[in-house]
């Protein structure tokens, strides 16, 4: 058959894959540059998603805690393991018990692609480790591993082996509309017939189809992460509380200085994405309550932001699924939602059912 993949993310990558070791044909339309969107703006975690345990999102951790340990695999340059520290303090909202429980689930479901197992860490020897992290009210401290990855260029190496297969990838070629017998209409007036056309635009998908006057059964909720780079080097992950909230957030290592995610912004496809003055000052703030290591705003060099697409299921974006569901219109398939670690097993599933 003659694919179409609009949408050069991580996830049209992947279902280029897919549809290519099926022998298909597979031509990919990308408006910009491949990788330069949701998919290079992410907290780079190829991780299973311990938080999703609390909405007993079982299914979607197995699965991605699975594919956490294909792309650790799959690039040893591209991706490490990578320790994190769990603090639980006497105002934590989460309790020792239920990080212990939900520890010992995240070992069982990643069952034989476990990275290294949780354990409880001892106060002091951490205390030395990181004599500047907070540790009043510190009633207990557990560690587990997760995989860390350079996004942008774990996906364009993918790409590169794509073309290797004959996969034919266009960039700078915007699609305005596809109709629901496959064709695609380029905006510069090109049209292209193809036996199924995949629609894994990301936030964009949904915006796609009504410029295309197809109607979608599924709705997205698009809400802004940022992330915050400080000029500080770190050599473990945390996962904290957001002083105050039930929300958790991510301070990491990155390329020598740290990483510090994300955010939760409701807003429209039009709007820039990028973090707001607001979202920098919160994500410092957070920092700062944890690492008493004097950093300031001036220690902020560098920040960005992306759009996570989202099923409309929940007020709360924290508690949103990170499910993704597919869509047949006619000839077009639509991806609806995802994460990046689950891109491979999304792009067989796909292939499996409907090419
Ligand atoms: C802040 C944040 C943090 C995240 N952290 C993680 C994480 O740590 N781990 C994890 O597993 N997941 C994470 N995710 C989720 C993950 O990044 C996304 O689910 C994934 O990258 C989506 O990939 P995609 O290919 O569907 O979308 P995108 O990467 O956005 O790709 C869609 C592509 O379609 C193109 N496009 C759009 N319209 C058109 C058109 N009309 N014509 C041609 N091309 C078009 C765009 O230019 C874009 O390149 C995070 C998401 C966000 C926002």
């Amino acid at each position: 058959m003659k694919i179409g993949i609009v949408g050069g993310g991580i996830n049209g990558l992947c279902v280029a894959s897919e549809a290519l070791k099926k022998g298909h044909e597979v031509t990919l339309f990308e408006r910009g540059s491949l990788m330069s969107e949701t998919s290079a703006n992410s907290s780079k975690l190829l991780h299973g998603g311990l938080r999703y345990l609390e909405h007993a999102e079982f299914r979607l951790v197995r699965e991605s805690l699975k594919e956490r340990k294909y792309w650790l695999n799959k690039s040893s340059e591209l991706t490490r393991p990578l320790r994190f520290y769990l603090p639980i303090y006497k105002t934590s909202r989460r309790p020792a018990w239920m990080v212990r429980v939900g520890l010992y689930l995240y070992d069982i479901l990643a069952g034989k692609h476990t990275i290294q197992k949780h354990c409880k860490e001892g106060i002091d020897q951490f205390s030395k480790q990181y004599p500047q992290f907070n540790k009043s009210n510190l009633s207990a401290l557990y560690s587990y591993s997760d995989g860390q990855m350079d996004d942008k260029n774990l996906g364009l190496m993918l790409a590169d082996e794509l073309r290797a297969e004959g996969c034919r990838i266009f960039e700078n070629s915007p699609v305005s509309r596809l109709d629901i017998d496959g064709t695609i209409h380029l905006e510069s007036g090109e049209l292209h017939q193809f036996d199924k056309v995949i629609n894994v635009t990301g936030p964009w998908a949904e915006a796609l189809l009504q410029h295309s006057d197809i109607k979608t059964e599924t709705h997205l909720d698009l809400i802004r992460g940022s992330h915050i780079i400080i000029n500080r080097p770190l050599d473990s992950g945390f996962i904290l509380e957001v002083p105050g909230e039930e929300r958790v957030f991510f301070v990491l290592p990155h390329h020598g200085k740290t990483l510090v995610g994300t955010t939760e912004v409701h807003q429209s496809i039009d709007e820039p994405i990028k973090p707001s003055s607001e979202e920098i000052s919160y994500l410092l703030a957070a920092y700062q309550y944890y690492f008493k290591n004097g950093v300031t705003r001036v220690d902020i060099v560098g920040n960005y932001a992306g759009l996570r697409p989202l099923l409309i299921s929940h007020k709360n974006p924290n508690k949103a699924s990170r499910e993704y569901v597919l869509e047949k219109n006619g000839e077009i398939i639509t991806v609806f939602g995802g994460k990046w670690t689950t891109s491979r097993a999304l792009g067989e599933k796909l292939a499996n059912k409907y090419l």
